[in-house]
Order: structure tokens, then C-alpha cells, then sequence
């Protein structure tokens, strides 16, 4: 079996049809952007530390090296990657003013690891290794997308691998994780993970190597997931919708089943009907409303129904202000007054690809499992 690696485990989390697709079949993906620029500016700052004397490169030759190794695969518009060229300049160019003084040659750069965990070969690239004092390690991260929460730093499973490979293999004791930021010029660090975080993680690459090896690839749809997928319309789940076909893109979308064509239709009818007549109920309600308002009633009847107004009060928080808000609920000690068992969230966690396993069994044997099924419709273009 191919070595696993930190995001071929997640993918496989995500979903292990999608995993078959690309490393089994290896079907390719279409390019994309974030990638090609995550890849160029990775690449000038292996420039930047991967000489083995001093002094390093100066800012003209860091950005020489960065123009003439730009990936331009996967951008949806010239202007699009032009934006994003002149973003990587002054990331880079900020990165060295912050740096510069204080460089010194890292332990490793790039440093490509390929270790056995329990029989299974797990392999990866940690982008930068500090020597702090003689016998500790820090790894470092470089992160090119969006914003990345404390929170993540200090479990994501990504920098637990790397702490484990290290230390396996270079024999010293690591003492910093760090994502870093580029963006933002950011560094986030945590301590060490426990011994029970790198425990979890080899029960994971276990599992995960098992059920490939048993060959489980199920389909795990979700919208979210699947309107990026590029492999939908290779995939089950999405089949009625695509014929048998070469290269996906170029088949149109048939039904495939008449009968289950024809149900597909009148729901779909019914859904966009009952929508519009819940938009006219709604209208017809605040016209209701407003009436006994401005009447000052609770109650008005017709010949046939009645109605009666319920006033309640409720505070709408926003997005930016949540996160405080629970916090002082938590630290009142109401927490439990607003978190039920079957909270949204806990349903989220349970999905979570970094929850440790011994809690999910944990949860998983004081519930009970039932599959939840939401039939989304979608109106299809009109055919000419
Ligand atoms: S379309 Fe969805 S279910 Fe199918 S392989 Fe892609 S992610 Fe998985």
C-alpha cells in the first residue's frame, strides 16, 4: 500500500470514494489556484533557508526566484492571478523586513520524513525544523490560506504527525508547533502534543490503513463536499445524473431512470410550489400582524379561522460577538441551560475527522446511530 500521509488520511475521513478515485484509480484533479500559489511562495522560502551558508539570499534574488518559479496552473482569470502575484510579493517582502535581522540557518528545511506506525508507512514534508538550545526541535508550518484559529493549532493532527516523525527519526525532544501564517506574517505556536494526542493519531493511521486495505470506499456525500468534488460525476451517488461516459465534462446530464426521473420532477414542483405559497403565507402574516398592532388585539377571527398573536422576546447576537457571549455564559455556569444533548454542534463534532477515537467510541456506545436523510431539490436549467 502507498505510504499514508497527513492529508490522504484526512481525504479518506472526508470521503473514501473520493480517496479511491485519486489514489487508487488516480483519476487527477483539475488544477487550482490556491494551490499553485501555496506551492510558489513555499518554494522562495525553501530558497530563502535552504542555502547551507550565510549570508542568505538577498530581497532582489528572493523575488527573482519567486517570478521565475511561478505556478500558473489552476487561475480563473489573468487578473485573478495577477492579484494574487502581487499578494505573494508583499507577503515575501514583508516575511524578510520581519526576519531578516534576526535569521540564522534552520535545522531542516523541507525535510521529507517516511516512518512506520504499527506496520503502516506514513509519509510527509515538514516545511521547516528549528534547533532551539542543543537537544529541542520547533516545526514550523507555513499556511498560505484563510485565518487559522488558536484552537487548531493546539490539536490539529497535521503537527501532531510531525512531532511524532521528528522525534522518531532525529532522535530530539520538540518543543514548539507552529503554523505560521504568511498572510498575516503570524506565527501561531503550541507546546508539545501529550502522549495520549500521539497515541490517538496512530490508532488513527491504523484504522485508516485497515479500512483501506479492506477496500471500504464508500461514498460520504455532503453538498459541501461534493460541488467541489471533481470526481461527482464519476461517483454513485451522483450516477442517475451522468451518463457512462469518457471524459466527464463533456457528457451532458441525462436521467437515467425513467420512474425515479418522473418522482425527481414532481417533488421538485411540489417544493417550488410550496415555496411560493409559503412566501404569499408570510406576506398575508405580517399584514395580519401589523393589523392588530396597530388595533392593539391578540385575536381577530374570520368566518372559519381565527388567529391569536404570540409576542416573544429575542435577541439576535452577531457573528462576531458569539464567541463572547458563550464564554460569559459558560463562566455564569449556564452552559448546561443552553446545550442539550442533541445540540447541532455535537453532531458536528461527532463528524470532526480530528476527534480523538477512545471519545468517539465513548460517545458512539451511549448513542445510537440512525441516518438522517435530507432530500435537497434543485430547480435544473430549462433545456432549449
Ligand atoms: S461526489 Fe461527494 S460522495 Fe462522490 S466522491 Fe466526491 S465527495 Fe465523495
Amino acid at each position: 500500500m502507498r505510504p499514508l500521509s497527513h492529508s490522504s488520511i484526512n481525504l479518506y475521513l472526508d470521503c473514501p470514494k473520493k480517496w479511491q478515485f485519486k489514489y487508487i484509480d488516480k483519476i487527477p484533479e483539475k488544477p487550482r489556484h490556491f494551490f499553485s500559489f501555496g506551492k510558489t511562495v513555499h518554494d522562495a522560502l525553501e530558497y530563502l533557508y535552504g542555502g547551507q551558508t550565510l549570508p542568505p539570499p538577498n530581497l532582489e534574488q528572493l523575488l527573482e526566484r519567486y517570478e521565475k518559479r511561478w505556478i500558473s496552473e489552476g487561475y480563473q482569470s489573468p487578473q485573478q492571478e495577477e492579484d494574487y502575484k502581487t499578494q505573494g510579493r508583499r507577503i515575501l517582502e514583508e516575511y524578510y523586513a520581519k526576519h531578516i535581522d534576526s535569521f540564522r540557518l534552520p535545522y531542516f528545511v523541507e525535510y521529507e520524513f517516511l516512518l512506520k506506525v504499527d506496520g503502516v508507512s506514513v509519509r510527509g514534508f515538514v516545511d521547516r525544523i528549528d534547533k532551539i538550545g542543543d537537544d529541542a526541535l520547533e516545526i514550523l508550518d507555513y499556511k498560505t490560506g484563510k485565518a487559522i484559529p488558536k484552537s487548531r493549532v493546539e490539536q490539529d493532527a497535521q503537527l501532531t504527525m510531525y512531532q511524532m516523525a521528528c522525534e522518531e527519526l532525529l532522535g530530539l525532544k520538540v518543543e514548539k508547533l507552529t503554523f505560521y501564517h504568511l498572510p498575516s506574517q503570524t506565527p501561531l505556536t503550541s507546546g508539545r502534543r501529550s502522549g495520549d494526542a500521539v497515541k490517538e493519531l496512530r490508532e488513527r493511521i491504523v484504522t485508516t490503513a485497515k479500512q483501506i486495505q479492506d477496500e471500504r470506499f464508500d461514498p460520504k456525500p455532503s453538498e459541501r463536499k461534493c460541488d467541489w468534488c471533481d470526481y461527482k460525476p464519476l461517483c454513485p451517488v451522483f450516477k442517475h445524473l451522468y451518463a457512462a461516459q469518457e471524459s466527464p465534462e463533456e457528457v451532458p446530464a441525462i436521467r437515467s431512470d425513467a420512474k425515479l426521473s418522473k418522482l425527481v420532477d414532481k417533488f421538485g414542483k411540489m417544493k417550488e410550489d410550496l415555496k411560493e405559497r409559503e412566501a404569499k403565507v408570510e406576506e398575508v402574516r405580517e399584514e395580519i400582524v401589523a393589523a392588530l398592532k396597530e388595533l392593539n388585539y391578540i385575536r381577530a377571527f374570520g368566518k372559519k379561522y381565527e388567529v391569536t398573536v404570540h409576542r416573544d422576546d429575542h435577541w439576535d447576537f452577531s457573528k462576531e460577538h458569539k464567541p463572547k457571549v458563550l464564554e460569559e455564559i459558560r463562566a455564569a455556569g449556564f452552559w448546561d441551560s443552553i446545550v442539550g444533548p442533541l445540540a447541532p454542534k455535537v453532531q458536528k463534532l461527532m463528524k470532526d475527522p480530528n476527534l480523538p477515537l477512545p471519545l468517539r467510541d465513548r460517545l458512539q456506545r451511549l448513542g445510537k446511530f440512525r441516518e438522517q436523510t435530507t432530500l435537497r431539490v434543485k430547480k435544473l436549467a430549462e433545456e432549449e
